[in-house]
């Protein structure tokens, strides 16, 4: 303990002399880099009409369960038979094609540009929607599945993640459509079936496709990620909105151990559940190293100005960090993004520990334990890397590792300094007004964009919820109980959509 108050005295020491020099240096570079003078517009839409459809759209019971066998055709089917309906005009000048592998139930669109030499945008959002735990449903004010629209609310599992995306980007177009407007370039809209459960089924398969067809690039791909939120980012009081730049990689290892089994009044010094378990606390004790990731120099040169004052010789130094070094300062920025969960994911490969399964009986020894552990990768920390890791950090043999994921690496970073994120970020402002702070951010979580921007035709993939939300209490709704949305905000994400439809025009070719 002793020696860590000095070490920490020490970079405080260093900090600050580094700071006087950061003030002479780099800080005079650290001005803002938000948008200014955009001016707010107000977009006419037929609420009430969309109100309904996406509440209607809310009640079609979508569910990715983890068991895959129970995938829902019919809510699938109907689900679709209902968009079909809803958008006539979407639905006569837009190419529509229902692919996935092995089961077609994600949805892609194909909207024609006028001019075939502009590279093509693309906008995901995806149809499924996990499951409500029956012992969570007494929590619910609203039946999760009856789309009710109350107190200024449109209520139900999918109206935060992600039906509103979907709903928003087809109320936009048929918006447009009935204006006579036609897109330059082609946009896709792809509308994925299997998200929640990591999209092997739909948007890998479409990503797959695509390339296919000989798309080399996109110039602009969107989806889903965090919604406008005052507070959204720990330690930010204001209201943020965040653009996914980056997203981490995704791979599930299983360890097992088989060995003799045997009766347990005659046990051997080690059980099969023994030696996993040490093997477990080895690796969690072998932590993959922190490092600076790209997007997150991005995100503080972005967000660094904006902030406390006294932090910007800090954030300074990492916004100009290089690769490979590591100075005080960042040494102490690392320091402090390590102590929050959410900031320290952002920092190295986690490892999380998911499943433990062994044993039947309490007088029997297993012949066999497993574990599950998954892993969110940086770059470079490939499944191969990973299974050497863990060898190095267990140093058991008798234990065998098997990848049981279709795993992802960790994403190409998307451009924000280029054309298509000034698009977005201007789009959010005309909508929601500059009295917001815009960043782009490194996502650790990850959504089914990230099966296009680990593939070089697709990097600049900018992920956000278009969606403004009250506060990180209403977050909560994914995923979790009372997942809602105030109706007022449902037709600024409509508005948002119909508006960057034509801020896109503006795209430059990167080929
Ligand atoms: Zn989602």
């Amino acid at each position: 303990m002793k020696i860590k108050h000095l070490l920490l005295s020490a970079f405080v020491l260093l900090t600050s002399a580094k700071a006087s020099f950061a003030q002479d240096g780099e800080l005079k570079n650290f001005t803002s880099m938000q948008m200014q003078g955009i001016e707010q517009i107000t977009v006419d839409v037929d609420l009430d009409g969309a109100v309904d459809r996406l509440s209607k759209a809310v009640q079609f019971k979508t569910i990715s369960n983890q068991d895959r066998e129970d995938f829902d055709t019919q809510a699938f089917d109907d689900y679709h038979a209902f968009i079909k309906e809803s958008y006539p005009n979407v639905h006569k000048h837009l190419k529509r094609e229902l692919l996935g592998n092995p089961r077609p139930y994600s949805l892609l669109y194909t909207w024609e540009g006028s001019d075939p030499s502009l590279e093509p945008a693309l906008f995901y959002a995806h149809q499924d929607v996990v499951p409500v735990p029956e012992d969570s449903r007494d929590q619910w004010k609203e039946d999760p599945f009856s789309g009710a629209v109350k107190d200024g609310y449109i209520w139900g599992r999918g109206v935060l993640d992600d039906k509103n995306q979907i709903h928003a980007i087809l109320e936009a177009a048929e918006m447009r459509l009935k204006e006579g407007w036609q897109p330059t370039r082609t946009m896709y809209f792809v509308f994925g079936q299997d998200e929640e459960v990591g999209g092997n089924e739909g948007a890998k398969h479409i990503a797959d496709v695509l390339e296919q067809r000989g798309i080399k690039r996109f110039a602009y791909v969107m989806d889903e990620s965090a919604p406008l939120t005052p507070g959204i980012f720990p330690g930010i009081k204001d209201n943020t909105a965040l653009i996914g730049i980056a997203q981490k990689g995704f791979i599930s290892l299983e360890l097992e151990i088989n060995g003799i089994g045997g009766h347990s009044s005659m046990p051997p010094e080690e059980s099969n559940i023994g030696i996993l378990a040490t093997a477990i606390t080895k690796l969690e004790e072998a932590q993959f190293p922190y490092k600076i990731h790209p997007a997150v120099r991005h995100q503080y040169r972005y967000m660094g100005p904006e902030l406390d004052e006294k932090k910007q010789p800090l954030y300074a130094a990492v916004a100009f960090g290089k690769d490979g070094e590591v100075t005080p300062m960042e040494e102490e920025f690392i320091d402090e993004m390590s102590k929050n969960e959410v900031t320290r994911a952002m920092l190295h490969t986690t490892i999380a520990t998911t499943m433990f399964n062994a044993g039947i009986k309490d007088n029997v020894l297993p012949p066999t334990a497993t574990a599950v552990v998954n892993f969110r990768p940086m770059p470079g920390d490939t499944p191969e890397v990973i299974i050497e890791h863990i060898r190095k950090a267990i140093k058991d043999d008798r234990i065998t590792i098997r990848d049981i994921s279709a795993s992802t690496p960790a994403t190409n970073i998307a451009d924000p300094t280029g054309k298509g994120y000034e698009a977005l970020e201007k789009t959010i402002r005309q909508i929601w007004g500059n009295d917001l702070i815009v960043s782009p951010f490194f996502v650790v979580g990850g959504s089914d964009s990230k099966h296009f921007q680990a593939k070089d035709f697709a990097p600049d993939v900018y992920t956000i919820t278009a969606i403004q939300l009250e506060s990180t209490t209403e977050f909560k709704g994914f995923h979790g109980v009372n997942e809602r949305i105030l109706v007022d905000e449902y037709a600024k994400s409509i508005g948002f959509f119909y508006q960057i439809f034509n801020n896109l025009e503006v795209l430059e070719n990167h080929l």
